[in-house]
């Protein structure tokens, strides 16, 4: 297994709704590995495959603390939403921008396992955010985007701060 890089906000894949999976071969199988491991690493929620720069439709999602529950989503849709929340969440492709999206408090989600499998699978809460949130990735969707103008720069101000005294070496 391979620590993936992640790529920066301004890479246009980040931008660009992917392609299904058609070839769950041993290529796509080490993917999916590399993805799990890089989204542990960095200890993420979940990770799209455009955020390490593969325009191709498969997350990877464990909001569990002890990594009990991961998931891998190929082509996923979601097919059922209920209620609403907002959450404050983050994003490894933005680093230090945290902000809260209303959103369904849950979702149904029709999927492929990583073998091409047909599966349906229900959330709520951190876990419906989840799903909302890397399925957005897979459609050119991050979830800045989905703030108003005046909100984004704020965010993104309050972004550059944290991650200045981060650099200084300051808590
Ligand atoms: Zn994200």
């Amino acid at each position: 297994m391979a620590i993936l890089e992640l790529v920066p906000e301004s890479n246009p894949v980040l931008r660009t709704p992917t392609t299904p999976v058609t070839d769950f071969g041993p290529a796509f199988q080490k993917i999916v590995d590399d993805m799990f491991e890089t989204m542990y690493a960095v200890n993420g929620a979940g990770l799209a495959a455009t955020q390490v720069g593969l325009g191709i439709r498969v997350a990877v999602i464990d909001v569990t603390s002890d990594q009990s529950q991961a998931l891998v989503i190929v082509n996923p849709e979601i097919i059922e939403t209920s209620g609403e929340q907002k959450m404050d969440m983050g994003c490894l492709s933005l680093p230090g921008c945290w902000a809260s999206v209303k959103r369904a408090g849950w979702v149904k989600v029709r999927a492929q396992d990583r073998h091409g499998e047909v599966f349906e699978i229900e959330g709520e809460g951190v876990l419906s955010e989840a799903f909302q949130h890397e399925i957005d990735h897979l459609n050119g969707i991050l979830f800045i985007d989905k703030l108003s103008v005046l909100k984004q720069k704020m965010v993104r101000q309050r972004a550059r701060k944290v991650l200045k005294r981060h650099e200084r070496g300051q808590k």
